[in-house]
């Protein structure tokens, strides 16, 4: 079967049909050579091999498996996911402009905002998920890029992706969507007009929280992505062979991983937007939610396994649920097999994040157990 044709369940299951041809392992070999010798004539051995920063066959692999699940032209990995969105951003020329989502992944916005200054580039911040004043800020001047984050972090805000694209295309711009929330699996934003999507591949795509690693998929190349490429391998940001290897080896349960995910996911918001000592819980797949109609057209078989909620009593009490959690691991970082709970505000105290919230990233234990340790921790 052409993998163009399988649906990502088997094109994740099967690491894109990856069997080794030379010792008949159905899994990729990893290949460690930095190197790649040349025959008498000066011919390469393998015509796709020369030297690791721009080649390497298990690299490859994972970027064809990602970008089919994507349904992209191509993809490129990145040993970070902000390894990805700096090589994205230095393709944006000297006094350009860029349109950010404001409220996203602190680390994002902070890295673009440090860049942007540097470059002298206007950078606008916008609440996206206001789709007029996205559609404002692309109609205000040209863009280069326009940069959205869709279920965003830790607000799980919904970003109409359509709308978004059609905004960024009036103002000459790319739409990227940082898609690392809902994985390939559960929204496909390229298909949604979308130019590239990047996802922290550090977190579900790997799954396992050993791995760190980025991508950057295209709906159809050109010469933004082109420069991309070409930075990638003349600049080195490029992934080792073995996290490549890990990042597919993870891939492979993706689809089950997610499943799994987005249920207990469900099944958390659902106990805590009823508890007494919650004042507000933050998930797509709740009625109450905001972006919840535009959730349900957008991404499919599941609203995420992220979610953010308030609990009554302020700062003091959010840290002593926190605290009183014996399942989830207090850690920043989200989309591992493992729960885990993050104050944000401890990390981020200046981003008007509430001193009360706390962000949970919901693996895939038994549902039951882990609104059981929900249950102790706030108490019943
Ligand atoms: C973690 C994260 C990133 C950055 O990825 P790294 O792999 O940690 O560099 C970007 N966007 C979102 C939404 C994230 O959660």
């Amino acid at each position: 079967m052409d993998p163009k044709d399988m649906k990502p369940a088997t094109l994740a299951a099967q690491a894109g049909g990856a069997i080794d041809l030379q010792s008949g392992g159905v899994v990729p070999p990893i290949q460690p050579s930095t190197t790649f010798v040349r025959d008498r004539n000066y011919a390469p051995l393998n015509a796709a091999n020369t030297y690791a920063r721009d080649h390497n066959d298990v690299v490859r692999q994972a970027e064809q498996v990602l970008a089919q699940m994507d349904g992209g032209a191509e993809a490129l990995l990145f040993p970070s996911g902000m390894a990805a969105i700096a090589a994205l951003f230095r393709t944006v020329p000297n006094r350009g402009r860029v349109v950010v989502q404001s409220g996203i992944y602190w680390g994002t916005t902070k890295w673009i905002r440090e860049f942007c200054a540097r470059r002298d580039i206007e950078m606008v911040e916008v609440e996206a998920s206001d789709t007029a004043a996205l559609e404002a800020a692309c109609a205000a001047g040209a863009a280069q890029i326009v940069w959205i984050e869709t279920p965003s972090n830790p607000w799980l805000r919904v970003v109409d992706i359509r709308a978004a694209a059609e905004a960024a295309h009036g103002a000459g711009a790319l739409l990227v969507v940082d898609g690392t929330a809902a994985t390939p699996i559960l929204s496909n934003p390229l298909a949604l007009g979308a130019d590239m999507v990047m996802h922290s591949a550090t977190k579900a795509i790997n799954g396992h929280s050993d791995v760190l690693a980025g991508v950057l998929v295209t709906r159809a190349g050109g010469l933004v992505w082109d420069e991309i490429a070409n930075d990638r391998a003349s600049a080195g940001a490029v992934i080792g062979a073995f996290e490549a290897w890990l990042l597919l080896r993870g891939m492979r349960t993706l689809p089950l991983r997610v499943e799994r995910m987005c249920q207990n996911a469900m099944a958390v918001a659902e106990f805590l937007e009823d508890h007494p000592k919650v004042e507000a819980v933050f998930y797509p797949g709740l009625a109450s939610h905001a972006g919840h109609a535009l959730a349900q057209q957008q991404m499919t078989g599941g609203f995420g396994f992220l979610l953010s909620f308030l609990v009554k009593g302020g700062r003091a009490a959010a840290l002593e649920v926190a605290g009183r959690l014996n399942l989830f691991h207090r850690a920043t970082s989200l989309g591992g097999v493992e729960s885990l709970v993050e104050h944000r505000h401890t990390i981020e105290p200046h981003t008007g994040i509430p001193e009360n919230l706390l962000r949970i990233s919901v693996g895939i234990e038994d549902a039951d157990d882990l609104i059981a340790d929900l249950g102790q921790a706030l108490g019943q």
